[in-house]
């Protein structure tokens, strides 16, 4: 007798289904399950087989769940009631809105299409969104890249055909020295922390160089506190030290490198600093062997480096090499003259130019594989240099990135450490062609007519600019014209600013994705939102229409005129795909999805989807039948199945074919989507072993890049240190050609268009007085958060609800600083009023904070007095987004000279102390209305599975 036994269930199911998808909390697009129970969505978990993550969850991907149930996400499309700004709308049905935006944009199309400004923001689906613009017949597109890396992306695309990131990645099983360049912690989130503790566990060398000491610099080896806009000048002196001290891969340059290319030397001549070519336009090296000139990419010619040879005629040549070498070697680059400008010790800069070269040449490696190169010889393993690098925005930011990201590949050519073992490695579909073959169109724009090729492209000339016989510009950001030429990104952040100014002229319509450009994707925010609100003397706004696709209720959206909502990233169809910006893995390529976890109960519609839509209702060519019916009447995922970009190349490589059974090319396959679910939504080709290395002159691998649409032919890639497409420019700029400059711009270009890597200061600084300005002031984004959308996830704004000003200790106490203390922040464009901090691991020139946390009052259903409107705050109201000078005088867009890249780390203040007053940052702006059909976000912050209650979006974590 007694009592029943407890029944304790010790195993309580946590779900009753898993779903694969790709998480999109940040730009790594990791590979995710998704637990469910009851429908609701319970637990995200990282996928332990995906290539990008292994299993790996960073704090975001884990707070997706937040992001799903925000009570900031937007319910139904919305027509703006009142005044543009104050988030007055109604609701109105799907129908009436794509009535009114078809309207909108048939009638630009039918007139003059450039005249709809088409940008999107941390956009995935850019093959997509680009091609949509391409159709329409617009040149006036881009994504957030010109805001954010096309720096790097453009210096590596020009010189060793990818770049870091997305194109290529250290080699993190094999490395021994990893040098790491201003790389914020959101960005390549896990990838980088499970490569860092690779490196840890195997006792490597990790050197991070970022006037910060955050993140991943706090985790070094050895930090690198240098002065913000100098690295350039820094990886130049090491180049310096290695020349003296004869530390280079000759080897390495002469087979896989232009360094015996012979250049012109003719100066005043209209060919000066061209290559010599022969008879065929090859170009030419003198033979050691032969003792003549020969075509410079024959394989079995021994190419000079060094001397001065005789061309035909009374001209002259020298190697690549030699003007490197007598650049580089020059006493200005040497690390006792560079230190002081960079803030780093002399011996420093020297001890790790030994460091370097010590791990390259005497801790070489090799990776036995049998493999042949483009020329037919067989070897029978990959000789490797240990050496890898990686650089990112904070390179980026200034006005000589592309410089100096230009000079970090060179180093790395140098020590022959470019996709070789344990080096830096490309991520399949690259390396591709230098520069990539296409170029940008939109030098004709007719009304209802596509454009002739891709929006953005790679210049490789002043004749592929876009500009007309006046030199106008003819895209709306000025991208492409002399002003930015190899803007292959765009120039999103002069978008607003020319737009409102008719400069180069008006438009008609401004559509936005995912795009915070009424906040932190804008440089100079207060007047961007004063643009945004302007009328003309008739009383009309001077940007007509704004039309804006989101998912939540962000800042931008207050100034739509129609508002089309998007779903969360876990209620959609997408598609990561290697027409874009693939998950490859170096060795192996590979591409994803993202399918629907679960459906959406709101109104809401699938942004891709409803752009196919428009383009069916707009007849664009590619996107209707002959019979005028939609094409892909499916939305997204009826395009991702179907489209053919070229006959056999689709947004997905895998399961191709009508059995399935191809990849790469292949006709579509109707059931493909349902492969990919099969396999937790991504595909993934291993190369071969002796495909893995030396991409750029692999047979074995470029036969496949081939066959597979990555490349157009399968010959060799040969990596440019000597880049002939800039000295074009630059010879524009000195009188030649055709196509020359305008005459104010002329110093600009001959000074920017150096072809090989060169160190300026950064723009601002040469333009105010360094006394009154005297301080660095830049951003750091951190690891726990990505998009703007991040300080409203109730999960991750209770690790950071706020920022403050860091200021480095000795600093705060020479201007008499402490914690806490208010200070005004002064630039040459305005002022801000925030908090400080002081903190040690700091540059003692600069100051900094977390970018995109403060947020209007209002926005993203935050309460008007969160803590991230009432203590958080943008740089962003301090930075120009014009370089300094006075109204009227033609002033140049605040960027990159070479690439238009948004030099927003270029930034100069001094701060002064003030008092406390009311306790709240300033700017602070009018509170924004909580639009039409979003309810008050609850005041308790909590998750349940079972009820998934909403999260709190007002008060502050406490
Ligand atoms: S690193 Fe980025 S993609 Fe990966 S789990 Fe974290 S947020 Fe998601």
């Amino acid at each position: 007798m007694g009592l029943p036994e407890p029944v304790v269930d010790l195993s309580p199911s946590v779900n009753d289904a898993v779903k694969a998808t790709t998480c999109y909390m940040c730009a790594c697009r990791c590979g995710i399950k998704v637990h469910l129970k009851n429908g609701k969505i319970r637990y995200i978990e990282g996928n332990r087989d995906h290539p990008v993550n292994k299993g790996v969850l960073c704090g975001k991907g884990s707070a997706g769940i937040m992001q799903h149930y925000s009570p900031a996400r937007l319910r139904k499309p919305l027509k703006r009631v009142g005044g543009r700004g104050k988030a007055e709308f109604e609701e109105i049905e799907w129908d009436e809105a794509l009535t009114i935006a078809t309207q909108w944009l048939g009638d630009i199309r039918d007139t003059d299409p450039k005249k709809l400004a088409f940008f999107t923001g941390r956009d995935q689906s850019q093959s997509l969104t680009g091609w949509w613009a391409q159709q329409f017949g617009t040149p006036n597109y881009a994504a957030h890249g010109g805001f954010c890396s096309v720096n790097m992306a453009a210096a590596g695309l020009y010189t060793i055909g990818g770049s870091f990131w997305e194109f290529g990645e250290p080699d993190w099983e094999r490395t021994k020295y990893f040098l790491m360049f201003g790389v914020a912690e959101d960005h390549d989130s896990n990838p980088i922390k499970t490569g860092i503790s690779k490196l840890k566990a195997r006792g490597a060398k990790f050197v991070s160089v970022n006037p910060v000491r955050t993140g991943y610099s706090a985790v070094a080896d050895e930090w690198v506190g240098i002065r913000p806009g100098t690295d350039g000048l820094f990886v130049i002196a090491l180049i310096h030290e290695l020349l003296h001290a004869g530390k280079v891969d000759t080897d390495y340059l002469v087979r896989y490198t232009n360094a015996g290319w012979l250049v012109i030397d003719a100066p005043g001549t209209a060919d000066h600093g061209l290559f010599a070519r022969g008879k065929k336009g090859e170009q030419l090296s003198f033979d050691r062997k032969s003792g003549k000139l020969a075509d410079a990419r024959l394989p079995d010619i021994a190419p000079a480096l060094s001397g001065r040879y005789k061309l035909s005629g009374k001209r002259y040549a020298v190697p690549v090499f030699q003007l490197l070498a007598e650049r580089y070697g020059d006493e200005k680059y040497s690390p006792d003259s560079v230190a002081k400008t960079c803030g780093v010790a002399a011996d420093d800069i020297r001890r790790i130019a030994a460091e370097l070269a010590d791990v390259a040449f005497n801790q070489a490696i090799a990776v036995e594989a049998e493999w042949t190169d483009w020329a037919g010889r067989k070897h029978d393993k990959f000789i490797g240099r240990p050496v890898a690098m990686h650089a990112m925005r904070g390179i980026s930011a200034h006005s000589n990135g592309f410089h100096t990201c230009r000079a970090i590949h060179l180093l790395q050519l140098l020590l022959g450490s470019v996709e070789c073992p344990g080096g830096f490695r490309f991520k399949p579909p690259y390396p591709k062609p230098i520069p990539p073959a296409h170029k940008p169109a939109g030098k004709t724009v007719a009304a209802n007519t596509p454009l002739d090729g891709p929006v953005l492209g790679y210049v490789q000339g002043p004749e592929d600019l876009l500009v007309n016989d006046a030199g106008t510009p003819l895209r709306i950001d000025k991208a492409f014209s002399w002003e930015a030429p190899l803007a292959a990104h765009g120039m999103m952040h002069m978008v607003i600013a020319n737009a409102w100014a008719g400069d180069p002229y008006p438009i008609d319509t401004l559509f936005l994705y995912m795009a915070n450009m009424a906040w932190n994707s804008s440089m100079n925010t207060s007047a961007v939102i004063d643009m945004l609100t302007d009328k003309d003397a008739d009383g009309n706004y001077r940007i007509p229409h704004i039309i804006h696709s989101d998912a939540y209720f962000s800042e931008t959206v207050a100034y739509a005129d129609l508002v089309l909502p998007d779903t969360t990233y876990l209620e959609r169809w997408d598609c990561i795909s290697l027409l874009d910006r693939p998950i490859s893995h170096a060795d192996a390529p590979a591409d994803a999805i993202r399918q629907p976890v679960v459906e959406p109960d709101r109104d809401v519609r699938a942004f891709q989807s409803v752009l196919l839509d428009l383009g069916a209702r707009l007849g664009l060519p590619g996107m209707v039948n002959d019979d005028g019916r939609a094409k892909y009447p499916g939305g997204y995922p009826d395009y991702i199945v179907n489209h053919e970009r070229s006959p056999g190349i689709g947004p997905l490589a895998g399961w191709r074919g009508a059995k399935g059974g191809d990849i790469g090319r292949g006709a579509p396959n109707p059931r493909q989507l349902e492969a990919y679910v099969a396999h937790d939504c991504f595909w993934k080709q291993e190369l071969a072993p002796g495909q893995r290395f030396f991409k750029f002159a692999n047979k074995g691998y470029l036969e496949f890049a081939r066959q597979m649409g990555f490349v157009g032919t399968a010959d060799p890639i040969v990596l440019q240190l000597y880049s002939e497409p800039l000295q074009k420019f630059r010879l524009a700029a000195e009188g030649h050609g055709k196509m020359q400059p305008p005459e104010d711009m002329r110093a600009r270009l001959r000074e920017a268009f150096d072809p090989l890597p060169v160190w300026h200061p950064p723009l601002e600084e040469g333009l105010i007085d360094g006394n009154e300005y005297p301080l660095h002031a830049i951003t750091q984004r951190p690891m726990i958060m990505y998009h703007s959308w991040g300080s409203q996830n109730a999960w991750l704004r209770q690790i950071i609800d706020r920022n403050h000003l860091y200021i480095a200790t000795t600093k705060a106490s020479e201007l008499g600083l402490a914690d806490d203390d208010w200070v005004r922040v002064v630039s040459h464009v305005g002022s801000i009023k925030v908090q400080v901090r002081t903190m040690d691991g700091l540059n003692p020139d600069t100051v900094w904070t977390w970018n995109a946390i403060g947020k209007r009052a209002g926005a993203w259903n935050l309460a008007p007095d969160a803590p991230e409107a009432r203590q958080g705050f943008l740089l962003n109201h301090l930075i120009g987004e014009l370089l300094p000078g006075k109204a009227g005088q033609g002033r140049l867009s605040n960027s990159d000279p070479v690439t238009g890249q948004a030099a927003w780390f270029d930034l100069r203040v001094r701060i002064e102390k003030c008092a406390a007053g009311d306790g709240v940052t300033k700017p602070q702006f009018e509170p924004l209305h909580r639009p039409a059909g979003l309810a008050p976000a609850p005041s308790i912050s909590r998750f349940d599975a079972g009820k998934c209650e909403r999260v709190t979006a007002g008060g502050s974590r406490r």
